[in-house]
This record gives C-alpha cells, structure tokens and sequence, in this order.
C-alpha cells in the first residue's frame, strides 16, 4: 500500500472485537506509521496511540462510532516512545474516563509526562471477555511490554518484533542480551498470531521469532569475525559488515554493533579499552 493513502486509512476490523487503527504517522522510523489495536466492544481498550496527529484521533472516534463500540475505557502502552504514547494528552482530553497503563522507567528519567497507572511482569488486564497477560520484554526498550490474549493465543508484540524488517536494538533500551531473553521466551508461549506495532500481522510467530534469533546470530558471527580479521572499533566493524550501507542509516548500524560487542564483553569474550575491543 503506498504512504500516501496509508495515512488517511480508515480503521478495519481484525477479527471479531479487535480493530486495527493505523496511527497516520509515516516516517522513514516507522514505515507506514504505528498500529495501534483495539480490543473488546462493551468497554474497549486501546493498545498504543501513535504519534499524536488529530487525524488519528478522527479515525479511531470513528471506528467506536461505526462499530458501536462502548466508550474507550484504557490506554496500554507497549512502551514510551514517541510514536507510541505521543496522542495520549489527545485521548485524554476526549475520554477523560480513561486510564493509561505503562511500566515506568526504572532507574532513569521517566520522559512519559502524563500521570499513568503502573503495568509490570504478571500482572492482568481483565477485559469484557478477555483477560490480557502482561509481559516484560527489555531490548528495544528498557519500558517495553508485550501483551498476550491466551484465549485467543493473540501477542501484541509492540515493537519487539515487526512485521517487516528488524527492529531497533541498543544499550539504551536494555540490550541485545535483554532482547534475545525476550524472545526467547516469546517461544514458550502458545501463539497462533502477533500484532505488531508497525508493518503486517505475523502468521507465523514461531517461524518469526526464530529467524530474529538466527539474524542475531549470524550478525554475531560476522562481528566475530571482524574482529579475529582486526577490526578493533564500532565503526571498523560497521564498514566490514554493511558494505552497501546509505549514510542515513550509518548511526543506527553503529547502536546494533555495538549492542552485539557489549553483550560479548558481558559474555566475557570481548574486551573493551576505550574505543577498542579485542577478542579474549
Ligand atoms: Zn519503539
């Protein structure tokens, strides 16, 4: 679907009680924009908000209005960035019942400014039949949780996994450590589908989470080998790995690489000397 339409799109239903809402926030970071999903008809709650445009907020008043949804009774947040909780203030000022729902940020400032009631590991959202569990998921966010609808082995995976491409990893969002633990226990679940925040729904979860484990760890052994060729910094390793790269995306190469080169140090088989890392 080109951008262009995609901005104005109108919501569609998923599956019965569950309503894809297209965030109009497209961008070269989030593709076609963000999906934020709503769940449940008597008293409906919404998962992320997008970037804040007005637009969104016209299209998802008119997806309660033409499916004759009861009013929206909370916001869950996936996790703080912006084009995930940037039309809460919006939303608040327009359903002022609302309850927002996010993990806070622990031990660094909390960038989300409007008042929210804290999420964690295990804790339950009970829905008009349904029953979301939630789930803490570090990696791409040190706030970041999925939400799973075991009923209908349902994962709303956030930006964790993303139905086209890879997502974004960094120590600032916990790690590629952290990640991989994520998703690993994605594996455990029983899932018949994810939503995610940004590109299509994912039909076949197992077969996704396992190629995002398997593309860290061919990056991983590229990076390796870098290193056993002598490369010692970020960027020697990113011009040896990406040869084809466009300049934009140089800077977010160089937080993937060196996502894998501290979970090496962690691993105790890099070490780190200034701007240097050498095998041990
Ligand atoms: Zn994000």
């Amino acid at each position: 679907m080109e951008q262009g339409t995609d901005q104005n799109r109108a919501a569609v239903e998923l599956r019965k009680g569950l309503y894809l809402v297209p965030g109009h926030n497209p961008s070269p970071m989030t593709g076609a924009g963000t999906n934020t999903y709503l769940l449940g008809e008597r008293s409906p709650v919404l998962i992320d908000t997008g970037a804040g445009n007005p637009s969104y907020l016209a299209a998802l008043q008119a997806c309660l209005q033409r499916y004759a949804l009861g009013p929206l009774r909370a916001i869950l947040l996936t996790h703080g960035h912006p084009d995930h909780v940037g039309s809460c203030d919006l939303l608040r000022q327009h359903f002022p019942q609302v309850t927002i729902y996010k993990m806070p940020l622990t031990g660094r400032a909390e960038h989300f400014r409007s008042p929210f009631s804290p999420l964690q590991e295990g804790d339950r959202i009970q829905g008009d039949g349904f029953t979301l569990q939630v789930m803490y998921t570090p990696g791409h966010a040190r706030d970041h949780l999925c939400y799973y609808l075991p009923e209908e082995r349902l994962l709303f995976s956030g930006d964790l996994i993303a139905g086209t491409g890879t997502v974004v990893i960094s120590p600032e969002g916990g790690g590629l450590s952290a990640y991989l633990h994520s998703l690993e226990r994605l594996l455990q679940l029983d899932i018949a589908s994810i939503y995610p925040a940004h590109g299509p729904v994912i039909t076949r979860p197992q077969e996704k989470i396992r190629a995002y484990i398997a593309h860290r760890q061919m990056r991983e052994a590229q990076v390796l080998a870098a290193l056993t060729q002598g490369a010692t910094t970020v960027s020697s390793i990113v011009r040896r790995i990406y040869t084809d790269l466009s300049p934009s995306l140089y800077r977010i190469a160089e937080r993937s690489i060196l996502s894998h080169l501290l979970k090496l140090e962690e691993e105790g088989r890099v070490v780190r000397a200034g701007e240097e890392f050498r095998l041990v």
